[in-house]
């Protein structure tokens, strides 16, 4: 019997919560943060997500396909930043669990969460929300949940959820066909093919944001060895979760999930194995960080361009102030001609507006935010463009759509050039994925001869593919591949690389 006929019409409610918190930021995020990005609620969460190549809009394609009544509560996503408001949490955990009641009976939920939300309070929000969700559907009930493959995952949120998947992907371009996959092992649970048996292994082990790339060692390793495990029968799927090391709590770090089919002990043994293989190759994936000084001067000698500056300590994409300006000021030292760099400064883009397009002003750019990200720079330039900072993404799948959607507000910007370097100015932070970023508002980027990224890896998907070379550089900021400026409290101890 096909999927489709043997679980047509059933009812499954669907929703998700996402958040990637950075607990060393000081700067909360609150309801308006998820407001700004992505927040949807009843039959709205239908209509809106439906056609994004989020995990979520997978989920929906697949159930429409099988025929399922599909029972909407809310989609939420803001961008990384600090610890969720204690306000926020409870309002979002209400408005989930109050619509999931009204649907009841259900036959399945179907959830998107992050895996590495922290609120005030509350070090597991995951498994918090598992364990309220749990409550109202009862034990019986299957929970399928696509998180993130940068969650810290802890056993008592693998205990709550019947299957658990993960992207495997970073840069993530495959939130979509996981929230595809998601939904068909919700219609084989629901046929009761598969009876869930999960394991969790964790490596004592923190992996910096830098060392997370999927297609570098030494997760490449892990995902091929996965992908091989995955083809047999009695393996349901395997999630090789990174960890985010930059929110702190006990159970932060990587991680491998392993579901089987009533098959406890295999589970166990197959996350074992590849917690090990991730163990024994942690340490090829770091790569060489020069001074910003440094790489500027190494990549002015590049015959032609981009060569592509990491800025991955302010990493926006890890919650980061998207403000840095080391790497402005090592541009400006170095009079370099096409240049550019993306910073995060409404004040700067007031200034911009207010002096209008042909303008010169003078002001103090990046450096803004809190003391983690650098000292601001002055500088005087022209106001080469203004804009209302919304664009669709040039790559159908990349890292930003596959949470909040193809289209990207940026907030009011301006383009102002300085000497022969061009500063676009934002007003919400925005990471590096597109590179219609750039060019919505006349930025060129493969006429540049370097492009400062503030990403550690997700900015690879849409950068790569122009780069004349890249170059990692060790900036200031709250992304540092330097875990031991950080003041941990909750983590378990001993974990490499801090002890
Ligand atoms: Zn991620």
């Amino acid at each position: 019997m096909s999927a489709k006929r043997a679980s047509a019409g059933s009812r499954i409610a669907i929703g998700g919560i996402l958040h990637e918190t950075h607990t060393f930021m000081e700067q909360p995020t609150a309801m308006a943060d998820f407001a700004a990005q992505s927040l949807h609620f009843g039959e709205d969460v239908l209509s809106t997500m439906r056609n994004s190549r989020t995990g979520i809009g997978g989920m929906i394609e697949r159930a429409l396909e099988y025929n399922w009544q599909l029972l909407p509560t809310l989609y939420a996503a803001a961008m990384p930043a600090g610890l969720v408001t204690e306000g926020a949490y409870r309002k979002l955990l209400s408005e989930l669990t109050n619509r999931l009641a009204q649907c009841m009976p259900v036959d399945g939920l179907l959830l998107a969460l992050h895996g590495a939300m922290v609120a005030e309070g509350e070090l597991d929000a995951e498994a918090d929300i598992l364990a309220q969700v749990r409550d109202i559907v009862g034990g019986k009930t299957p929970i399928v949940v696509l998180l993130d493959m940068h969650g810290n995952i802890s056993p008592r949120l693998v205990e709550l959820a019947d299957v658990l998947l993960a992207y495997d992907t970073n840069p993530h371009i495959d939130a979509y066909a996981r929230g595809l996959e998601a939904a068909e092992i919700m219609a084989r649970l629901l046929r009761r093919e598969v009876r869930p048996r999960t394991a969790l292994a964790r490596p004592a082990l923190l992996l910096p944001a830098q060392s997370t790339g999927t297609e570098a060692t030494p997760l490449s390793l892990v995902h091929a060895r996965a992908a091989e495990i995955e083809a047999e029968d009695d393996v349901t799927c395997i999630a090789v979760m990174a960890g985010f090391a930059y929110a702190d709590t006990p159970f932060t770090g990587p991680s491998i999930i392993v579901t089987t089919d009533n098959q406890p002990e295999l589970a166990h043994m197959y996350a074992k194995e590849l917690s090990d293989l991730l163990y024994r190759h942690h340490k090829s994936g770091l790569p060489i960080f020069l001074q910003p000084a440094e790489a500027v001067a190494k990549a002015t000698r590049f015959e032609r361009g981009p060569v592509i500056l990491v800025d991955s300590a302010d990493n926006i994409g890890g919650g980061t102030t998207g403000d840095g300006a080391d790497a402005l000021a090592a541009m400006l030292a170095q009079d370099v001609r096409e240049g550019t760099i993306v910073l995060a400064d409404p004040e700067a883009v007031d200034l911009c507006w207010t002096a209008g397009k042909g303008a010169e002003v003078t002001l103090d750019a990046g450096g803004k935010v809190d003391d983690w990200h650098g000292q601001p720079v002055t500088v005087t330039g022209s106001v080469r463009a203004l804009s209302d900072g919304v664009f669709e993404c040039e790559l159908p799948d990349n890292h930003f759509a596959s949470f909040y959607g193809s289209t990207v507000h940026m907030g009011r910007c301006a383009w102002l050039r300085v000497g022969g370097v061009n500063i676009l100015l934002t007003e919400r932070k925005t990471p590096p994925l597109d590179l219609a970023q750039l060019r919505h508002i006349g930025i060129i980027p493969e006429a540049q001869q370097m492009i400062v990224v503030k990403s550690a890896v997700a900015y690879r998907a849409a950068y790569i593919p122009i780069a004349a070379a890249v170059i990692e550089m060790d900036t200031a900021g709250l992304c540092s591949a330097n875990l031991s400026r950080f003041p941990y409290r909750h983590l378990k101890r001993p974990i490499f690389p801090l002890d």
